[in-house]
């Protein structure tokens, strides 16, 4: 491992100083420590916000919770409020990882988790999100889980959340303090799609540090988290599944739905959502909406199957979250 300054925060104004343009904050460490010790990344200062104020979970004026970015992703699992009233979170934060990291990952931190592209690991493949220009080794290589969703020839990686999956369904707001202050992201923008600049994997701006999740006030919805992975636990998802269903005398009146393991971000199928809302709510209509939900995939040479699983996937979820309405 290479030589890096290691400076401490009293608080956020001085987290986003001392961390400058090209500093990194160390919260959990559960990714950043790997990408440090396999050399993807050699940040020149790590600034350690691990002892800010930002753990809290929190009730919003308007009904909603704010989630701190410290809070440990075991403890926004565990809580009350959560698992009453946001289930599809607490199911997707415990079906990622193992407990061990659950009791060190931050909710900031599983916003910024990067890819498990194993070329993106390799320093001998080729990779345009480590090193921009170089190519994408993973276009010709074994790409069984990567992107058959809003990928392109620059990169073909996949986000690794659970937790983002389910905020995205929620239509959650990321909360942002920055050199120029303060700002709020809402999380279905906040990460990109690779185009020509996989390198930069989120709009945050330079010196940014992410301070809260606010979750918006519960509705009277059903909700699932989903996932399919190739062993029962401490497995990335192949294609997991967020799904939120509001159905009120036989028909969809709301509905969201959002996938993992597909594409470079969470990505919503806002058009499947389109084909259930105002639609009756049976098998035709939730056989529509699973086949828009894969329209635009571009599986790549060894994925195939994921646009499938995820069909099936979102037909199956959306048949038993109405069975419960
Ligand atoms: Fe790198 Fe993306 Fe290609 Fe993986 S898919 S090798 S992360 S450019």
């Amino acid at each position: 491992m290479r030589e890096f300054a290691y400076l401490r925060a009293a608080d956020v104004a001085e987290a986003v100083e001392l961390a400058g343009p090209q500093g990194r904050y160390l919260a959990g460490g559960t990714n950043l420590f790997d990408l440090m010790r396999e050399e993807v990344e050699r940040p020149e200062r790590v600034v350690d916000i691990s002892r800010l104020p930002l753990s809290a979970i929190e009730p919003l004026p308007g009904g909603g919770l704010r989630l701190g970015a410290l809070a440990r992703n075991a403890h926004v699992a565990a809580d009350d409020r959560v698992r009453r009233r946001y289930p599809v979170l607490a199911r997707a934060l415990l079906k990622g990882a193992s407990p061990q990291l659950r009791n060190r990952a931050t909710v900031g931190g599983n916003l910024l988790q990067r890819t498990r592209c194993r070329y993106f690991y390799d320093l001998t493949a080729a990779c345009n999100k480590r090193e921009p220009g170089a190519g994408c080794d993973a276009l010709g290589g074994f790409n069984r889980t990567h992107a058959i969703l809003g990928a392109s020839p620059n990169c073909v990686a996949v986000h690794p959340s659970d937790m983002c999956v389910a905020l995205a369904a929620l239509d959650a707001t990321v909360n942002l303090t920055g050199p120029d202050g303060e700002r709020s992201v809402p999380v279905t923008g906040f990460h990109l799609l690779p185009g020509g600049t996989p390198h930069i994997e989120t709009v945050l701006r330079s010196g940014e540090l992410i301070t809260s999740v606010d979750l918006p006030p519960e509705r009277p919805w059903h909700g699932d988290y989903v996932k399919v992975r190739d062993r029962a636990s401490y497995a990335f998802a192949l294609v997991s599944l967020a799904v939120l269903l509001d159905v009120r005398h036989g028909r969809t009146v709301a509905a969201r739905i959002a996938l993992g393991g597909v594409a470079h971000k969470p990505w919503r199928a806002y058009s499947a959502e389109e084909q259930l809302v105002g639609a009756a709510a049976d098998e035709a209509a939730f056989e529509r909406a699973a086949e828009a939900a894969v329209a635009e995939a571009r599986p790549l040479d060894h994925n195939a199957f994921k646009a499938e699983l995820a069909r099936r996937l979102v037909r199956r979820t959306l048949v038993e979250l109405a069975g419960r309405s």
